[in-house]
């Protein structure tokens, strides 16, 4: 069968992925292995491989560190108690935490103390949430959904809303939606906590599905949270979508019946997949190939001082 591909773009590393590798991979070179990360650095299985061919050790928890030895922060984030508990145990820690999330930190903060009841918008087992709800634990409740919305009681406390980066933004209208008619104005920051990475690449996915994709591929795996959300939009726009890991996953069954594919990437996902992905489509007869852009991106931060220095 011949068929055409729809290639979104942006898609695969946003700034915040991009600049937490590049610390693991500047560590290892400054150092050499081991270098200590806790948590997985980014939310690719194919990433956290590849680094850890290199040296890096990823662990779950800061005590599994040796005393004195360097502990990156993945890009996700951690509660302040992470860090106070790596600084007694003379740990040398390095932050990879993405500055958008460091920001939805700084908004839980600032709203906490100054006396609201903060609604975080978010998945509950969500390692950035975790991390979000850990900055002031006692204020902050965490609100997965409408239904949650209806349920939370803030025993008379003004609301302020903060939300994790990685959501779809539909799901997030509708929650927010639920805690406006319950209460009113809300606090709100002034920008989305949405990053502009999640943003552009479910617009990207909106565009593909209206322009004809009746499936759409989001390369990424199933810990990463703005992947999974793709599949949401597009299948919410009512397209097929299936969450696939590499290009190992395609075969001729998957794409029974659909003449047009959409293929997307999660920004933790490298763009060395997508054109394994794109080689493997081809291979099946998929060799027309349209670039969908529907942004540019020129987001860059700036390396913590540790890294750049040297
Ligand atoms: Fe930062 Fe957004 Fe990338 Fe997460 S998805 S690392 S918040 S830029």
């Amino acid at each position: 069968m011949s068929g055409r591909v729809l290639l979104a773009a942006p898609r695969s590393f946003c700034a915040g992925v991009d600049r937490a590798i590049e610390i693991v991979e500047k560590l290892l070179d400054q150092h050499g292995p081991p270098i200590y990360v806790r948590h997985h650095i980014v939310h690719n299985d194919h990433v956290v491989r590849r680094l850890e061919e290199l040296g890096a050790v990823f662990v779950d928890d800061e005590e599994e560190v040796p005393q004195g030895a360097i502990c990156v922060l993945s890009a996700h984030g951690v509660a302040p108690a992470v860090r106070d508990n790596c600084e007694r145990r003379g740990l040398r820690v390095v932050d990879a935490v993405c500055p958008l999330v460091s920001k939805v930190h700084a908004e839980a903060r600032r709203y906490a103390d100054s006396g609201h009841l903060v609604a975080l918008v978010g998945h509950h087992d969500h390692v950035e949430v975790i991390g979000t709800k850990g900055e002031r634990p006692d204020q902050i409740v965490v609100v997965e959904s409408p239904e949650e919305a209806e349920r939370l009681d803030t025993n008379g406390k003004p609301l302020a809303v903060i939300s994790q980066t990685t959501l779809s933004l539909d799901d997030v209208a509708s929650t927010v939606d639920v805690l406006e008619s319950r209460f009113g104005d809300l606090r709100r920051p002034g920008a989305d906590d949405i990053c502009y990475a999640t943003q552009n690449r479910q617009d990207a996915v909106k565009e593909i599905v209206s322009m004809g994709a009746t499936l759409i591929l989001v390369i990424g795996s199933p810990t990463s949270s703005n992947a999974q959300r793709l599949v949401e939009v597009a299948r919410a726009r009512g397209a097929e979508a299936t969450l696939i890991d590499d290009e190992n996953a395609i075969g001729d069954d998957l794409l029974d019946g659909h003449e047009t594919v959409g293929l997307t990437a999660g920004a933790s996902t490298p763009e060395e997949l997508v054109q394994a992905v794109l080689a493997r489509l081809a291979d099946s007869g998929y060799d027309e190939r349209e670039d969908v852009t529907v942004a540019r991106e020129d987001v860059h931060f700036r390396l913590p001082r540790e890294v750049a220095a040297r």
